[in-house]
């Protein structure tokens, strides 16, 4: 009972909001996926204000050029993995609340994780894995909220399934052509092209290395920056250390702040216990919102759900078929995927085997009205499609 009464006072102000249900609070589970700046702060908030189970999750540790911002760490946490010291300082800040730590790569967690999750939130820095989790937060139908930040320049948006747009109902004209075209693997690479590519960002590799990680399937510089822990490991450990290397040159340092961290995390934070009260506290940010810090700005670019969109139109609840003729090869099917679906490094798998680009249909054993599954990084599930057979 005095518990109970201490717990009400520690919650005493926010109680006095109107429509506030700190159970709604209490009883949610909300994953939060990268512990940096915004990471940092949007737990920070949740933790404050009494979310019952917090899931962290990010693969990195401190640095010392996070403690200008990531507001968690402090200096003697430096090498420490960044999800366990948060949830260790979370817990000193509010001890009513229960956290669960992961040093890890978001994708590789299973997928009980989000399932028992009420809101889904996205503080990650960089697109793959913004992608990855959008098409997740689509799949298993939670509400996501995805934030991002570079200098004065932060947004925030919310993404309720098959209510509004996604972040890629509007990926062509939002992600950054950069990072759409890095993605596409369909194009015929050789390890001279990584060589390349590597030599305009400054950096020499020699052709042998770039042989060596195409026996890997790492064959861009996108596949270099963000290649999985599973995949790193097979690598020897000369080239492992050549892949470290690179990596720490390439690893995007953009510039950042942390007052504009904590200006658009309290936004995503309101938003975040908005969609905890299922509508009874207002309404949630429609569209994308952007912060501009230098003019003093806030923008609502207004975005409408794609009925089309290839993460959360329509069409993926539909029973999918494609036509295919025998003499198509895998490459040619997985082209034609490509721009049907609008997915840029699809992979073909039939009976659980990953089919090679230069085998035939017809090579394959697949009959009218098999099922070949697609498998991309932008998308959590792979893609069923049903066979239809056309000779030619
Ligand atoms: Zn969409």
């Amino acid at each position: 009972m005095i518990e109970e009464g201490r717990n009400l006072e520690r919650y005493d102000r926010q109680l006095r909001i109107e429509g506030w249900n700190q159970e709604n609070l209490t009883k949610a589970r909300v994953v939060i996926a990268g512990v940096g700046a915004t990471g940092c702060e949007v737990s920070k908030n949740l933790a404050l204000m009494g979310v019952g189970k917090l899931v962290l999750v990010d693969n990195d540790v401190v640095e010392l050029s996070n403690l200008s911002r990531q507001m968690l760490f402090l200096e003697d946490d430096i090498g420490r993995p960044k999800a366990i010291v948060a949830a260790d300082r979370l817990k000193k800040m509010n001890p009513l609340i229960n956290i669960e730590a992961y040093f890890e790569d978001v994708r590789n967690l299973d997928v009980t994780v989000f399932e028992e999750a009420d809101v889904l939130i996205s503080c990650l820095d960089n697109w793959p894995v913004r992608r990855w989790m959008n098409s997740l937060a689509i799949e298993l139908n939670k509400p996501l909220v995805d934030l991002a930040m570079e200098g004065f320049y932060a947004n925030l948006q919310v993404v309720i399934p098959k209510r509004t747009a996604c972040l890629e109902c509007h990926g062509e004209d939002l992600i950054p052509q950069e990072a759409q075209l890095a993605e596409c693997t369909l194009r015929r690479r050789r390890p001279e092209d990584l060589v390349q590519d590597l030599k305009n960002a400054g950096i020499e590799i020699s052709t042998k290395v770039a042989e060596k990680l195409f026996e890997h399937d790492i064959k861009t510089i996108y596949d270099l920056k963000y290649a999985q822990e599973g995949v790193l490991i097979k690598l020897d450990k000369k080239t492992l250390k050549v892949v470290k290397e690179i990596r720490e040159r390439l690893r995007p340092k953009l510039p950042a702040l942390q007052s504009v961290a904590a200006m658009i995390s309290g936004l995503a934070s309101t938003e975040i216990v908005k969609i905890l009260h299922r509508d009874d506290l207002g309404e949630l940010v429609k569209g994308l919102f952007v912060y501009d810090g230098l003019a003093g700005q806030f923008t609502v670019v207004e975005l409408e759900r794609n009925p089309e969109c290839f993460v959360c139109g329509d069409f993926v609840e539909e029973e999918l078929t494609i036509t295919i003729k025998p003499s198509e090869s895998i490459l040619e099917l997985k082209k034609r995927v490509a721009e049907i679906f609008r997915i840029p490094d699809p992979e073909i798998l039939y009976r659980e085997w990953r089919l090679p680009d230069d085998k035939k249909i017809s090579e394959t054993g697949i009959r009218e009205n098999d099922t070949i599954y697609i498998t991309t990084s932008r998308r959590f599930m792979p893609l069923q499609l049903r066979i239809q057979m056309i000779q030619g």
